[in-house]
């Protein structure tokens, strides 16, 4: 079971400590209680979907200590100045072009090129992410399909020993999720509603701003609701061997693996192979899964052949992707 800690000034600089070495911890908002992760190391963010069990991947919300924070990370418009500073800091998403330089890891995103930012408010949670140095991802501390926690002893009890430690605060104040709003097109979006209403949006951006659902997807913009970046080159499954001409997406060990026509994969140049993990470890090739797919997504490449990642623990969600970008394609 995870330790459930009183906050004070050193139990921040130890959750800031086990923020920085990759590790997890529950912490109070005003939303619910987050699994906080640093943002910015995919092996942590891969821990945190792992600890929620999770059986794919979506992409999260990355909480920053201000709005100058969150234009270091996403290309702030006015629309987006706009709301932040009617409701930041406060249960309001912005879904927000992400910058070139955003340094966030792509599990967090799941790959896509847009980035959901807030400034939560909330003085444990600010001081941790300020503590920690480091954008904080931080779904809600439970696990998929349960109800999201409101209080330190439901994380510990849906979570068990998934978080290294959980910062305890009382009740949250709000209690129900942050609203998203989809500012990444022209036209925006509620994608979840949430503790902010379509009204009080609405009035800030002096348009009216209606909920997306999967059924209403607006014509001129297909594809607006893409939870996940998938690739255009066809993706095969459980590729034991390579045509000629295929990408190579590999997990574990390539020795054995030849190119039909002759050759061995392990002598592809390098634009065309990646490995997940070499080792075959599932952290590792969750948090590579993205990025790697994007490198691969070339027009040269007439496929991308991926080996047969094992269907346990992160596995499930890293096939989910892989299953889905397959039918794609
Ligand atoms: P959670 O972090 O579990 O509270 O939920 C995150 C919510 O934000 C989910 O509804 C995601 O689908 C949504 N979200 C996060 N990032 C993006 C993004 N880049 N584009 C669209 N939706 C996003
Ligand atoms: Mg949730």
């Amino acid at each position: 079971m995870s330790r459930i800690v009183t906050v004070n000034n050193q139990a921040i600089a130890e959750a800031a400590e086990i923020i920085k070495s990759g590790g997890l911890v529950g912490m109070p908002t005003e939303t619910v209680y987050g699994l906080a992760g640093n943002a910015r190391d995919g092996a942590a963010v891969a821990k945190i979907y792992e600890a929620k069990g999770r059986p794919a991947f979506n992409p999260l919300i990355v909480h920053v200590p201000s709005a100058a924070a969150a234009a270091e990370i996403a290309e702030m418009d006015d629309r987006a100045r706009n709301l932040a500073s009617a409701f930041w800091p406060g249960p309001l998403t912005l879904v927000l072009a992400r910058r070139a330089d955003a340094g966030i890891s792509e599990l967090a995103t799941a790959g896509l090129d847009t980035v959901a930012v807030r400034v939560p408010d909330h003085k444990i949670a600010r001081a941790l992410i300020t503590a920690a140095g480091v954008p904080l991802v931080a779904p809600s501390a439970n696990k998929s399909g349960s109800l999201s926690p409101t209080t330190p002893s439901h994380v510990a009890d849906g979570l068990g020993d998934g978080a290294n430690m959980i910062l305890a605060d009382g009740a949250c104040r709000v209690g129900l999720e942050s609203t998203v709003v989809d500012l990444s097109g022209d036209v925006p979006f509620i994608l979840r509603p949430g503790a902010i209403t379509a009204e009080e949006v609405s009035r800030v951006l002096g348009v009216d701003v209606a909920l997306a659902s999967e059924n209403d997807v607006n014509p001129k913009s297909p594809g607006m609701l893409l939870k996940h970046y998938a690739p255009d080159a066809p993706v095969r499954l459980n590729a034991i061997d390579l045509e000629a001409g295929e990408a190579l997406l590999a997990f574990g060990s390539i020795k054995f693996m030849g190119v039909k026509g002759g050759g061995a994969a392990a002598d592809l140049p390098e634009t065309q192979i990646r490995n997940l993990s070499e080792d075959g470890d599932l952290h590792e090739a969750a948090a590579n899964l993205f990025a790697m797919l994007k490198d691969l997504d070339r027009a040269e490449h007439s496929k991308i052949a991926v080996m047969t990642v094992p269907e346990n623990g992160l596995g499930v969600a890293i096939n989910d992707r892989l299953r889905r970008a397959a039918q794609a394609g």
